[in-house]
């Protein structure tokens, strides 16, 4: 039996996490669930999963929470709470799914406890992908990613056998505005970002993949999750969505993995590594199976990708900046304020302006994303 605490339990990543708890209730329990506002739905989950221990975010939350619970569930404000929380001894694994880089400050807790990690936040590799990766050696914390893509290629080094990696190709479906020209993607409306052709995911996510800043996320975390040079790191389109990444190795095999796009399997995968637990859920037909396609990411029509790799070249808190402007443009493009190619004209303005550190600490991280992100308010007028 392995207790969960599911950090951002009511996304879309925390709700599928609870889906597969629900498959295994032999194999696991829940031991904290926190959200930042959703209210309604995290009181649903803790009565649902008998959840002794509740962390609600917004404090004007807080009340609404507290009330519709019994007193025999804690119910805990802020996020100080869930850092404290995800250390307790009962926790055996700390699901890692809140958004952004609120996500760094409660999984670095955790990694500092030794907690065993299934790490959905990437933005907490990208701000700050070094000192996390440092910590999790240093307390002997497993990181297992939930990222598809991820998931895939931690399943493709298996086959490494101790055998150095000559390439990782990372897919990409390409999102919505895939056949899209740049004239129409400039007007593109927000209800027409959201609709991702294979993927549901939370609407952060989803604007992040209409403008692959997800994928230029994807190349960084890949780079401090598996030590290969981005170099090495080839972003590859494959709209079927089939063939999640791969590998290739120095005599020019190359070892996919495929699936249903599903993000319970790499969820499941993390929580029981290296069993597998059987899943409901599609299963690829070959026989309906029609082909796969691939082709080169158009970087005119996707700036943001070109930004993280020169976010990745010019290394220490560049990446943070960049992920900080891209929260701030993102949310701002979300409340209808701004057009789609002011998030990467954002960015890359307040890339240029933020001051350079090689060699960032946590407390420069923090500075360098509480800075980054009001200079993106001043460069969109917010
Ligand atoms: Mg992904």
């Amino acid at each position: 039996m392995k207790n969960l605490a599911i950090l951002g339990s009511t996304g879309s990543i925390g709700t599928q996490t609870l889906d597969v708890v629900r498959q295994h209730p032999d194999r696991f329990r829940v031991f904290m669930i926190s959200a930042n506002s959703s209210a309604a739905r995290l009181v649903e989950q803790a009565l649902a999963f008998q959840v002794p221990h509740v962390v609600i975010c917004n404090p004007e939350k807080y009340g609404e929470v507290r009330s519709a619970l019994p007193d025999s569930v804690q119910v805990h404000l802020g996020i100080q709470a869930a850092c404290d929380l995800v250390q307790a001894p009962e926790v055996d694994e700390v699901v890692a799914a809140m958004v952004g880089f609120s996500g760094l400050q409660p999984t670095l807790s955790a990694i500092r406890a030794g907690k065993t990690i299934a790490l959905a936040n990437k933005e907490t590799l990208v701000a700050a992908g070094e000192l996390v990766m440092g910590e999790a050696a240093r307390y002997g914390a497993s990181i297992y990613p939930v990222d598809s893509e991820h998931s895939a290629i931690f399943q493709c080094l298996a086959a490494a056998q101790g055998n150095p990696v000559a390439g990782i190709h990372l897919t990409a479906s390409g999102g919505p505005f895939r056949s899209w020209s740049v004239q129409q993607i400039a007007s593109a409306r927000k209800e027409d970002a959201l609709k991702h052709p294979n993927w549901e995911m939370g609407a952060k996510i989803t604007i992040d993949s209409a403008t692959m800043m997800n994928k230029g996320f994807e190349v960084i975390e890949a780079k401090w999750l598996f030590n290969v040079p981005a170099g090495k790191i080839h972003v590859v389109v494959h709209p079927e969505s089939v063939i999640h990444s791969m590998v290739e190795f120095e005599d020019g095999a190359v070892i996919a993995q495929l699936g249903a796009p599903d993000m319970r399997v790499p969820i499941a995968l993390a929580l029981s590594y290296p069993e597998r637990l059987p899943l409901d859920g599609k299963r690829l037909d070959f026989s309906t199976l029609k082909g796969l396609t691939f082709e080169e990411p158009d970087l005119e029509k996707f700036p943001c990708l070109s930004l993280a790799f020169d976010a990745i070249g010019r290394g220490g808190n560049i990446p943070c900046a960049m992920n900080a402007a891209n929260e701030t443009a993102v949310a701002a493009y979300l409340q209808g304020r701004i057009g789609f190619y002011d998030i990467s004209r954002c960015i890359a303005g307040v890339m240029q302006r933020i001051g350079h550190i090689h060699n960032p600490s946590l407390e420069d991280i923090f500075a360098t994303h509480r800075e980054a992100s009001s200079l993106a308010e001043s460069f969109l007028g917010l």
